[in-house]
C-alpha cells in the first residue's frame, strides 16, 4: 500500500478502505436504529476518548439518524503481577443515559476489559438499548466475552496505530491503520 506513512510502520488498511467500510457500517447502523427509535427520537452515541474521536467523527457523519453525542474518557492500567486491568474514568458523561438508545463507539477491542467495564457502568443506568461499535476488533487476546454489534475491521497483527490509535501519543492522526514493525 502506498499511502502516506512514517517509516517503522507497516500499512494494513488504507484510508480509502476505511472510508468504504464506514459507509457500509453507517448504512447498517442507520437501518437497525430506524427500527428501534421512535419518530424524532435521537440515538445517543458515546465515544471513548481519546482513541475513538476519529472513528466517531467519521461514523456519525454517515449516519442518517437523529443523533446526540457524548464522550467519556477512560484510562486502563494493566497490572502485570495480578494480570488484571483497572479502568479509571477520567471524564464522565454529561448526558442522561436512562431510557435512551445508546451506541458506544470505541477505537479497538483487545482484551475487552475496557469495554466490559463501560458496559457495566452504562447498564446500571438502564438505557433502553445498548450496542457497541468498534473500528478494530483484535479477537486473539480477548479475555471477557463481548458482543460487538458493529466491527469495522478484524485485525490480529500486533500493535496497531493510526486512525485514532496511538503509540506514546504519536500516530493518532494517521489516516490509515498500521502496525508497528518489529524492531522499531
Ligand atoms: P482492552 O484491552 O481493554 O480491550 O483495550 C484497552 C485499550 O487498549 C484500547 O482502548 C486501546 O486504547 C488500547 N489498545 C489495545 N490494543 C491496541 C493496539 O493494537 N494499538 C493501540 N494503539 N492501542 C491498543
Ligand atoms: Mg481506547
Amino acid at each position: 500500500m502506498d499511502f502516506f506513512h512514517p517509516s517503522g510502520l507497516e500499512p494494513l488498511v488504507s484510508p480509502e478502505a476505511i472510508t468504504a467500510r464506514i459507509a457500509e457500517l453507517g448504512r447498517q447502523i442507520a437501518a437497525d436504529y430506524q427500527k428501534l427509535l421512535a419518530p424524532d427520537e435521537p440515538l445517543l452515541a458515546i465515544g471513548i476518548l481519546n482513541g475513538a474521536f476519529i472513528f466517531l467523527a467519521d461514523l456519525v457523519r454517515v449516519l442518517d439518524l437523529p443523533l446526540e453525542i457524548d464522550f467519556v474518557r477512560l484510562s486502563s492500567y494493566q497490572d502485570q503481577n495480578i494480570s488484571s486491568t483497572h479502568v479509571v474514568m477520567l471524564k464522565n458523561l454529561e448526558m442522561e443515559v436512562r431510557g435512551r438508545h445508546v451506541l458506544v463507539v470505541e477505537d479497538i477491542a483487545d482484551l475487552g476489559l475496557t469495554l466490559a467495564w463501560l458496559l457495566d457502568f452504562l447498564k446500571a443506568k438502564e438505557p433502553k438499548s445498548l450496542k457497541l461499535a468498534v473500528a478494530v476488533d483484535k479477537t486473539e487476546r480477548r479475555r471477557v466475552s463481548l458482543n460487538l454489534d458493529y466491527v469495522g475491521f478484524s485485525i490480529n497483527e500486533g500493535f496497531l496505530v493510526g486512525y485514532g490509535l496511538d503509540h506514546a501519543h504519536k500516530y493518532r492522526h494517521l489516516p490509515g491503520i498500521y502496525k508497528i514493525k518489529a524492531g522499531s
